[in-house]
């Protein structure tokens, strides 16, 4: 393996999508090439769509090397990440980096004996310093940055966390069409490993909202009855449930479902805030989640600026009309 060798990132397609992680692992990859002044590429264990390559191509990846068994692999880690460390080497992949969720935390122990190589968890920063390279990252939650330093005389494996992932695109870098290349094994790779047999998806009414993708939200704008409907429609479209703090204080919710600055702080994909005006003390709960949408009666509410799209409706009339359409569509009740 090449001490000075190239930075082979695995970006896991889950659900078949480059998702923010992914993008945000091209993103880091591409500043750290040219940190470190070396190539970099691609590894998946699945093989990329059209849509997905040209994905790759916008962050300027240069190429994608693909597992031929990759896809059979992903439910064993060990096994997965025996064939990453094989193909690092192929590769002459002095620096490994993977993403900091369940799998690429999975992985990257797997990797690095493999490699005999030094680990870095969570990595934040890397710097070039005359006795080597020095890398950081944050310990005891994030309450401190600790720095060691990387003497490249093994290979590195890193993980990145997702908090810190950014996905812009270095005005450097030059969209490319990623050349793909199949990879297989020169021989068989085995081990003793586990197996994932089963996924339980986290349960939208239950999970924590700071988890929730979708959430409906109600505000002091509910009265009992449209309380009642929303929370039946957040059943029956199996969203997460949200209130503010004036809905919290009747009594209706826990505590654990208020959103805000002394409630929880939320990023979903979808929020949706009905009735809700948009206090300063509520926005600053919900203002990182991709897509708000507002429902209120009052035109002039505070909310309108705060969100990407607005209606001017009187929950009333909008609720019992929404939950039979709705109810109709998914045939019953929740
Ligand atoms: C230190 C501090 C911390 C706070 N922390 C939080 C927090 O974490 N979370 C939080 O939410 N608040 C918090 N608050 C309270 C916050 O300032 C607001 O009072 C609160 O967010 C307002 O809630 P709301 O929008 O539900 O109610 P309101 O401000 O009363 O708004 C109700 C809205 O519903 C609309 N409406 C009424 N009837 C209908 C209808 N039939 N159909 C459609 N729309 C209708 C009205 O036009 C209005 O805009 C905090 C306050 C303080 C001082």
């Amino acid at each position: 393996m090449g001490i000075n060798g190239k930075i082979l990132v695995f970006v896991d397609l889950p659900g078949g999508e480059l998702d923010e992680t992914g993008r945000g692992l091209l993103s880091y990859a591409a500043r750290l090439a040219g940190t470190l002044d070396v190539p970099w590429g691609v590894a998946v264990a699945v093989a990329p769509d059209s849509a997905q390559l040209a994905g790759f191509g916008a962050y300027g990846t240069p190429a994608i090397t693909c597992m031929e068994t990759g896809k059979a692999l992903l439910d064993t880690p060990a096994l997965l990440g025996k064939h990453l460390a094989a193909m690092a080497v192929d590769e002459l992949a002095s620096v490994i980096i993977l993403p900091h969720n369940d799998l690429g935390a999975s992985l990257a122990p797997v990797v690095a004996h493999a490699l005999d190589a030094a680990i870095m968890t969570e990595l934040a920063t890397v710097r070039q310093s005359a006795d080597g390279v020095r890398i950081s990252r944050n310990a005891l939650g994030v309450r401190i940055a600790e720095t060691r330093l990387w003497d490249r005389t093994r290979p590195l494996v890193a993980t990145l966390p997702l908090r810190a992932m950014s996905q812009v695109l270095l005005a450097t870098v030059r969209p490319s069409s990623p050349a793909v290349a199949t990879w297989r094994p020169a021989a068989p790779i085995s081990g003793p490993t586990t197996a994932v047999t089963g996924r339980i998806p986290p349960d939208p009414q239950t999970v924590d909202l700071t988890e929730a993708e979708v959430i409906f939200s109600a505000g002091k704008g509910c009265d009992p009855a449209t309380f009642d409907q929303l929370k039946e429609l957040c059943k029956l479209l199996n969203v997460s449930f949200g209130v503010t703090r004036p809905v919290y204080d009747l009594g209706w919710t826990g505590f654990e479902r208020m959103v805000g600055q002394t409630g929880r702080t939320v990023t979903p994909r979808l929020y949706v805030a009905m009735g809700i005006s948009g206090s300063m003390h509520h926005v600053g709960g919900i203002k990182d989640s991709r897509r708000i949408v507002a429902i209120n009666n009052d035109s002039k509410a505070p909310i309108f600026p705060n969100c990407d799209e607005g209606f001017v409706s009187d929950l009333k009339e909008l609720l019992p009309r929404l939950l039979d359409q709705v109810k109709a569509r998914v045939g019953g009740a929740a």
